[in-house]
């Protein structure tokens, strides 16, 4: 798949119009890299497509948003752009013998993160995507296509705040601390404030992706980060000096979903249904054989054996949907209502598609009632 020359069109376009506005220019790092130019190369688009990490905020903010004439919707241009260069990751075929047996060729890109791939939904240009509570409901915002059609996993202690050179959290005052702002990661850092009664103000925060925080740490450009696995575990292993110093179990227990785009699952139910069986029996696997299930991650991601292995204890494999599944999206849903993210009640009816995973799995859906809005 090439991505359209459309898709570029109108990514110099949307930039064009960005860099004589700048209004979002303290966001993210797409618009001071887009200010650093007057004119676009195919090169600068697809490099500002692969800085951005959909949180969706240009969007939410901007005043030429759609009805507006301009049609401005960066995140949702960006991601169209960001398919095209993450066809370099892509990962065929791995794991046919979970998909072949239900029938499926399938292709797994991975990505910075994986809600950075939840916008690739929209427009349809990925079926399927797997990423955090607050990725789908920003997503869903940005285009109702996107539904969450299973709870894949339960976060148990899935991030950490890991310092260098860093005693505990009292010695971390007045230090440099990288946050993946509009993330998971950014919640978990809210939370170790708000647990421990931190002073926001005593921290300078360094706006990173998560793969940076490793080398960031290493250089010293950072004291400390708070993100998500591989990179904690990554950090400690070989960064000298560093230690976790707080984990999320009790303060952000987030949940990854699985999410499709709706009109795709429309007119292709058959083959929604086989996938959702098919990760299902990836969940059965991981139960039932954890060595091969880890010998197979550590394979995909290219990963020593060891890490992986040390990694898959830090997550409940669930592939269901609960109360407790709505809550977190709840939880999601109300922060970015909270932030001003989000101006509508999230819709559950038309946001949770339990069908596909009733038709797989009936015992699994266990929901009670929608929550309210
Ligand atoms: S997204 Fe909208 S508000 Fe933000 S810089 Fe571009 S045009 Fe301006
Ligand atoms: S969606 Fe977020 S990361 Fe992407 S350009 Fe907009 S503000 Fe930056």
């Amino acid at each position: 798949m090439s991505t359209p020359p459309s898709a570029l069109a109108e990514a110099d376009r949307l930039m064009t119009v960005c860099n004589s506005c700048r209004y979002c220019e303290g966001l993210c790092a797409v618009f001071p890299a887009m200010e650093m130019r007057r004119s676009f190369t195919d090169g600068d688009l697809s490099y500002f497509a692969n800085l951005c990490h959909g949180c969706g905020a240009c969007y939410y903010d901007c005043q030429f948003s759609p009805p507006h004439e301009f049609n401005v919707n960066v995140p949702r241009n960006l991601a169209e752009v960001r398919a095209d260069s993450y066809q370099a990751y892509a990962w065929p075929r791995a794991c046919a013998g979970l998909f072949a047996r239900n029938g499926l060729d399938v292709q797994i890109n991975t990505g910075a993160s994986g809600s950075a791939m939840l916008p690739f939904l929209i427009n349809n240009q990925v079926n399927a995507a797997y990423g955090s509570d607050l990725a789908g409901v920003i997503n869903h915002n940005v285009d109702a296509n996107v539904v969450a059609v299973a709870d894949g996993t339960y976060l148990r202690k899935w991030l950490s705040v890991v310092a260098k050179d860093v005693a505990d959290l009292d010695a971390l005052k007045g230090k440099r601390v990288g946050i993946a702002k509009g993330t998971g990661s950014e919640i978990f850092w809210v939370g170790v404030v708000k647990k421990f009664n931190l002073n926001p103000a005593d921290y300078t925060i360094v706006d990173l992706e998560a793969p940076e925080m490793l080398a960031a740490t290493e250089r010293g450009d950072i004291d400390a980060f708070a993100t998500w696995e591989p990179w904690p575990t990554r950090t400690i292993r070989s960064v000298k000096g560093t230690k976790i110093l707080v984990d999320a179990e009790g303060i952000y227990n987030n949940r990854n979903y699985v999410y499709m785009n709706r009109g795709w699952i429309e007119q292709n139910r058959d083959t929604a249904a086989r996938f959702v069986r098919a990760l299902c029996e990836a969940n059965d696997l991981i139960e039932q054989d954890r060595p091969a299930a880890a010998a197979l991650v550590a394979k995909f991601l290219n990963m020593p054996l060891a890490l992986a292995t040390e990694l898959m204890p830090k997550v409940d494999y669930d592939m269901n949907w609960t109360d407790g599944s709505l809550r977190t999206i709840k939880d999601a849903a109300d922060l970015l209502i909270a932030q001003g993210k989000m101006k509508a009640p999230l819709d559950y009816d038309k946001y949770v598609d339990t069908d596909l995973l009733k038709q797989v799995r009936p015992a699994s859906v266990q929901i009670t009632k929608m929550p309210p809005a």
